[in-house]
């Protein structure tokens, strides 16, 4: 028997589920593959950064692989149509009479694989699905009435036990036996994406950076509660895009902070705070699976589709470039367009201005990250745009908004990260980068060039608050 391993976003050796149940199933030999395609990565706003950090871990992924004895075959097709034949013909021409695969569980994903189940099972090719993405599968979490948890902190009251009480994780994949199959080389290059401009130095591809990662960020998780917020601290993990494209496990993460957290007896600050952001990742997910339509362009909320939202193109030309003249919105922005990751802090910073401050769709937001990130994730994004529009399940109360500059005032009190991403605010003292009039003294002393506020603070957030509270 033979398998056919089909990787996605699960691009690691270790812990992998799909991967070792391909190997147990086995006794001759363990075939790889996976697809490239463009078109659709290209409909789903797929970031240049995003798609050439996946090509590279697939690069990588390959040369462990062989070290297994198991070939990884890349194929491409220009969308999801084509998965279906490929894969089943693929498993039929190189002897695999098994496809195991772990779920993807966005809406486009889940019908690719309903077809290749099909396509494999008139092959006579059977499909094994495992669940691996996330560290409680959706559906297994649900209300006493069997409904799903809307609301993060009684999810996270039932996922913190079913998590402990449930989590496996799997063993090394042993060596197979040679097969007379090559791997094929992993491309430079993928059509539509221009992989010029891309910070990799900021990325090392690879499972062993995952790792290196996971292990430097636990040896100081124990601050993670204090610096998480502190754009200018390297604070957090740095192991979003990784976890993403599946070179680490959030199961090996969850494992390492409940270890630390178990040591501590449970007094570990930070250790928990890091699970529950965990947790946010798994909660996401579970929201999508449970409520399509989320990942479908449609609001959590349907009576917030009522909201005018603007179509200005210039504020939002003004937002995507980082020239909205509040420094912590643009310093945010800045980080975002040149190294393809923004800090947590401002996303939220960030989203909130776009669709509070400006009044702008959240989905052109939401699009525009997307199409940046370096971890792009549709649960993830969706989730973080939906809770800041306050058009999300257990979103931020619409008369919530971020003050950019009590946000910057409290987080980046030095102006640290303001100054590192707009060089030319350096003159402008501290005091004046949380202070809209000492800004506005500060630039016209000095002439600095520096634009304007693209929209009045105080305005901007009438505006918003009436638009929310006339919904009917
Ligand atoms: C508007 C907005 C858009 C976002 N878009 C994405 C996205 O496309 N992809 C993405 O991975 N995260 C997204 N996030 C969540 C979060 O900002 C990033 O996961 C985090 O900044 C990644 O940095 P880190 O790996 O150092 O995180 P850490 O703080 O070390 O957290 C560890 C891991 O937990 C997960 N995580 C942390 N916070 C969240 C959260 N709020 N929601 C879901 N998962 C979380 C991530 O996988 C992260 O790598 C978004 C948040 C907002 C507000």
């Amino acid at each position: 028997m033979r398998s056919l391993i089909w990787f996605r976003r699960d691009l690691r050796i270790s812990d992998n589920t799909a991967l070792f149940e391909a190997t147990q199933h086995a006794d001759d030999g363990v075939v790889g593959v996976f697809l490239i395609t463009p078109k659709q990565w290209q409909e789903h706003r797929d970031a240049n950064c995003k798609v050439k950090f996946l090509i590279e871990n697939v690069r990588n992924l390959s040369n462990r692989l062989a070290e297994l004895n198991i070939p990884l075959l890349i194929r491409t097709c220009d969308d999801f149509q084509g998965a279906p034949s490929c894969i089943s013909n693929l498993a039929n021409e190189t002897g695999c009479d098994t496809v195991f695969i772990n779920r993807e569980y966005e809406v486009n994903e889940s019908r690719r694989d309903d077809r290749v189940s099909l396509a494999c099972e008139q092959a006579g090719v059977a499909l094994r699905r495992f669940h691996d993405r996330i560290i409680v599968p959706p559906k297994s979490i649900s209300t006493k009435e069997g409904k799903f948890y809307s609301v993060f902190t009684p999810y996270r009251r039932v996922w913190d036990s079913t998590a402990r009480e449930t989590i496996t994780t799997s063993p090394q994949p042993s060596l197979q036996p040679e097969i007379p199959i090559k791997c094929d080389p992993v491309p430079e290059t993928v059509a539509g994406f221009d992989f010029s401009n891309t910070r990799s130095d900021l990325w090392p591809a690879g499972e062993d950076e995952a790792q290196q990662r996971l292990e430097r960020f636990s040896q100081n998780i124990s601050a993670y509660n204090i610096q998480r917020d502190i754009p200018s601290v390297r604070g957090t993990s740095l192991l979003s895009p990784y976890l993403n494209i599946g070179a680490i496990s959030a199961r090996q993460c969850f494992v390492e902070a409940d270890r630390i957290l178990e040591s501590s007896a449970g007094e570990n600050e930070g250790a928990k705070t890091w699970v529950s952001e965990l947790t946010w990742r798994d909660f996401y997910n579970h929201v999508m699976v449970a409520c399509p339509r989320v990942s479908m362009n449609q609001p959590f909320k349907p009576k917030t589709n009522g909201i005018p939202w603007r179509t200005d193109e210039a504020d939002f030309a003004a937002w995507k470039s980082g020239t909205t003249g509040y420094p912590i919105v643009d310093a945010g922005m800045r980080q975002l367009n040149q190294t393809g990751w923004m800090h947590n802090r401002l996303r939220m910073v960030t989203a909130m201005f776009l669709t509070k401050n400006l009044l702008i769709d959240w989905r052109w937001g939401e699009s525009y990250f997307m199409s940046q990130l370096i971890d792009g994730d549709l649960s993830a994004n969706n989730g973080g745009w939906q809770w800041s529009a306050s058009t999300g399940t257990d979103s931020v109360p619409y008369f919530r908004i971020f003050n950019p500059f009590s946000q910057s005032k409290r987080f980046d009190p030095d102006g640290l990260f303001i100054r590192k991403m707009c060089p030319e605010l350096r003159p402008v003292p501290a005091k004046a980068l949380h202070d809209p009039a000492k800004l506005t003294a500060a630039i016209s002393n000095s002439g600095i060039d520096y634009p304007k506020f693209v929209v009045d603070y105080k305005a901007g957030r009438e505006r918003a608050l009436h638009a929310f509270k006339s919904l009917k």
